[in-house]
């Protein structure tokens, strides 16, 4: 068995929880002779602000370099609301996204059929919903330049953000969403503003080129970026791979991730670029924040965590089948009836983060017995 090198850095709040029961899944995985890690673990967040100085150290972001991938829990508090703004907590996992090069953001939105009614949705609706949005990263009106308040001559004040695209940058994400389309369904839908936006006109011509040169066996729709959140509450199992720019995915996968009930259960991956060996940095988190609201109190759904770890088996490690595994223990254990308090209807028992680890565990045991 290959030894996978993963770097662990569990953050703030209940990161450390929920990457605990990811350790649990890969002892197990490890014991059970279907993937083997080599883990190391260093500080991310506001517990390397308390203990370093700064929200990720050079030595942290090294060591993330040399990884095969990172496993990241969650950053930030209300410890660490007044620290300055360049070394606030996200700035760690900023670095970490833009010295990595991670510009594909993959957040799946899977609605359990378990978990159906856990969805503000009705049933019929989301019941089998498995969309894959594909989020452009590093790129568009977040980094663009100029980006700037200045005071007018009558006092008042201009902002500006610039939403800027090059042809490179569409074309990569581009390829990723077809690319995980021709595993899937073999359908992607482009969403953009090409009516109102010069950066939409480009991101359509791009993605219908790419399309045409090496894609032309699959499908592909263009749907304007507004009537895509529309769509995406009216009749979401209409879209399998979702692919669009830094700032509508935001708001899209946010859209999509009220389809499938709680926060607790999103996993994401960023990826960067494929190297001349064929393997690419990644790094995998689940989409939740360090929920201070709840860490320390064995209450956080560790669940996304959990996933997080499947899809690097899938992206990182080529282990479809063992990522295949994992996401039917977690199907299972839902199906069971293990239920953390986000996803417990009210009024029943739920079990606690290492609880749910447990049930997963014990899944997967029976899965492969
Ligand atoms: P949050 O995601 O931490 O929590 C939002 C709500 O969802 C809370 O009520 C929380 O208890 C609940 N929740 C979140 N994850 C859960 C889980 N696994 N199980 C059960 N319930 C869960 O978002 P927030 O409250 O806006 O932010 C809290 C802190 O996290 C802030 O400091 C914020 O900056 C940070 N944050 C970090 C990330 C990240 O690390 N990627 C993402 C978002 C927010």
């Amino acid at each position: 068995m290959t030894n996978y090198k993963l770097l662990l850095l569990p953050g703030d709040g209940i990161g450390p929880e929920v990457m605990a029961e990811v350790e649990k899944v890969i002892g197990f995985l490890g014991q059970a002779g279907i993937a083997a890690f080599e883990t190391e673990h260093d500080l991310v967040g506001g517990c390397a602000i308390d203990a370093h100085g700064v929200a990720l150290t050079d030595a942290a972001l090294a060591r993330a370099d040399a990884a095969d991938a990172v496993l990241l829990g969650a950053v930030g508090g209300p410890k660490w609301a007044e620290v300055a703004y360049e070394i606030r907590p996200e700035s760690g996992l900023l670095r970490l996204r833009k010295d990595l090069g991670l510009f594909a953001n993959l957040r799946p939105a899977i609605c359990y059929p378990a978990l159906a009614d856990a969805s503000a949705l009705k049933r019929e609706l989301v019941e089998g919903l498995d969309i894959m949005i594909v989020r452009e990263l590093t790129g568009g009106v977040y980094f663009g330049e100029p980006k700037e308040i200045t005071t007018l001559p009558d006092g008042s004040k201009r902002a500006v953000d610039t939403q800027v695209y090059t042809t490179g940058e569409i074309e990569r994400i581009a390829h990723v969403a077809f690319d995980l389309a021709r595993k899937r369904s073999g359908r992607v839908a482009s969403a953009e503003k090409h009516n109102v936006m010069k950066s939409g006109v480009l991101w359509k011509e791009v993605v219908t080129r790419v399309h045409q040169a090496d894609y032309a066996d699959m499908a592909l729709e263009h749907v304007l970026a507004d009537n895509c959140a529309m769509q995406l509450v009216r009749r979401p199992k209409q879209y399998d791979v979702l692919v669009t720019d830094n700032l509508f995915g935001d708001v899209l996968s946010d859209v999509a991730a009220m389809l499938t009930g709680s926060l607790g259960m999103l996993p994401s991956a960023s990826l960067g670029a494929v190297d001349a060996k064929g393997s690419r940095k990644a790094l995998y988190e689940p989409v939740h924040g360090s929920a201070p609201d709840i860490a320390g109190r064995d209450l956080a759904n560790p669940l996304a965590m959990i996933g997080s770890l499947a899809m690097a088996l899938r992206y990182s490690f080529g282990l479809g089948e063992a990522a295949d595994l994992l996401d039917g223990a977690i199907t299972d254990a839902l199906a069971n009836g293990a239920r953390t308090r986000d996803i417990a209807a009210e009024g029943t028992q739920a079990l606690g983060t290492a609880g749910m680890g447990d049930a997963v565990v014990a899944a997967l045991k029976a899965r492969i017995a």
